[in-house]
């Protein structure tokens, strides 16, 4: 099926610049904020039920699941809910019109202006973007209710994103983050790939979650 390349806002841009090169202590935050939006999917899905049962299938059980894999040198962060179209897909994951990430824009730009005083940085909703702290390559594969084929977005945060509709069948949204290989061991992000490490992280940020939410470590 036809890929087209697309360009993110400079708007876009400059927030994806800012964290990459800008933050380093905070970075965790970008698994509470996945996790979040998985939850906000499945709460989207649940609701959307209430008035139309068929949109479950058979896919009734809802739960976020990540997976991490050493070899391959990935996190995956996975959800049966609402998904999205590929319109969606532009339009949300493409732009940053939402408030919460232009003050966190702003705040980043008075912490690199304050020697670099991030410490208020962790209580702002950053969003997906946060995620390219971590990755140096995003792909996210989704599927709407409303939609007969699935999607898929990958990006490096370099300034564009690649789209493409694909064959997926299941209902939901994968995303699976390549980490960034870091040379300074200070800033390294192995750790992410641990076990102990992932679960600390939910139970820090995402206690409150309200769905299950499964870790797996796999090898292929
Ligand atoms: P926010 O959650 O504050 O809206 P984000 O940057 O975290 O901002 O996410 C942007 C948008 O992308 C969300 O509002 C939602 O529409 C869409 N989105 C992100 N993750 C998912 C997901 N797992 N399933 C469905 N939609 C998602
Ligand atoms: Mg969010």
């Amino acid at each position: 099926m036809h890929k087209e390349t697309l360009n993110f806002q400079t708007e876009t841009k400059e927030l994806l610049n800012l964290m990459i090169h800008s933050i380093y202590t905070h970075k965790e935050i970008f698994l509470r904020e996945l996790i979040s939006n998985a939850s906000d999917a499945l709460d989207k899905l649940k609701f959307k039920a209430l008035t139309d049962q068929n949109i479950l299938k058979n896919d009734n059980e809802f739960k976020i699941e990540i997976f991490i894999n050493k070899e391959k040198n990935t996190i995956t962060i996975k959800d049966n809910g609402i998904g999205m179209t590929h319109e969606e897909v532009v339009s949300n994951i493409g732009t940053i019109a939402k408030s919460g990430s232009r003050e966190f824009t702003q705040a980043l730009k008075e912490a690199k202006n304050n020697n670099n005083d991030l410490s208020v940085i962790g209580q702002f909703g950053v969003g997906f973007y946060s995620s390219f702290m971590v990755a140096d390559k995003i792909t996210l594969k989704t599927k709407s209710p409303d939609s007969d084929t699935g999607v898929k977005w990958v990006s490096t945060g370099e300034g564009s994103f690649t789209i493409e509709d694909t064959k997926q069948s299941h209902r939901g949204t994968e995303i699976i983050l390549h980490l960034r290989e870091e040379e300074n061991k200070e800033d390294s992000n192995a750790e992410y790939l641990e076990e102990y490490k992932i679960k600390e992280l939910i139970q820090k940020y995402s206690d409150y979650v309200r769905y299950p939410i499964l870790l797996e470590v796999t090898k292929t």
